[in-house]
């Protein structure tokens, strides 16, 4: 049996503080872990700055709503879940990615929460777990499931290594010349291709 593991942002839909970034003018919240390599502090920074702009979540989803997941990312999904059991594994938070997982038909996501006070104001955000993509496929390899795993960035590196195969999509230079091991593609034709290859079976 296989099951076919995806990273979201970056795979199926646009990096959400980019976008949220670009539609609220809030620059600061461009910064990633590139920026500020501590994930507390940049987070203790994101939250400060939908304070400081009184962003609660019921005007981050509407400005999240707006987004639309990549081209060509629905028809690629319905290919994969055709053929695979399909979760989706992302760093992002639940309350989020809910407007994106809506016009991708709520494919299974397994990610974070942020705890959001009576007014809507996002307090504080709940981790699941540390290294949580890597602990997820380690978790299907337990339920007996061979595990083939697609995604952009470093924060996938340790899921795709833990993977019965990994793929990168649409990665950055560096991280595709730091991991050659990993087939690398640029498209989903080709990410298509590549989960083919990595099958053992005949799809
Ligand atoms: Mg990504």
């Amino acid at each position: 049996m296989e099951i076919a593991c995806l990273d979201l942002e970056g795979v199926l839909i646009p990096e959400i503080w980019v976008g949220l970034a670009e539609r609220t003018g809030i620059q600061e919240l461009r910064a990633t872990t590139r920026d500020i390599p501590d994930y507390d502090v940049l987070m203790t920074q994101r939250l400060g700055l939908l304070k400081q702009h009184n962003l609660g979540i019921n005007d981050i989803q509407s400005v999240i709503d707006d987004m639309s997941p990549l081209e060509g990312a629905s028809e690629f999904l319905d290919w994969l879940r055709e053929h695979f059991q399909v979760v989706i594994l992302s760093d992002t938070y639940y309350e989020f990615a809910r407007p994106l997982m809506r016009q991708l038909g709520f494919p299974t996501l397994l990610c974070h929460r942020l705890g959001i006070d009576t007014s809507g104001k996002i307090t504080e955000y709940h981790l699941r777990q540390v290294d949580p993509k890597r602990h997820a496929v380690k978790a299907f390899h337990s339920l007996k499931y061979r595990v083939i795993a697609a995604g952009d960035s470093y924060n996938d590196t340790s899921m795709l290594a833990e993977a019965d195969a990994g793929i990168l999509f649409n990665a950055p230079e560096n991280v595709v010349s730091e991991f050659p091991q990993f087939p690398s593609v640029h498209s989903y034709e080709a990410l298509i291709g590549a989960f083919k290859n990595a099958s053992n079976r005949v799809i």
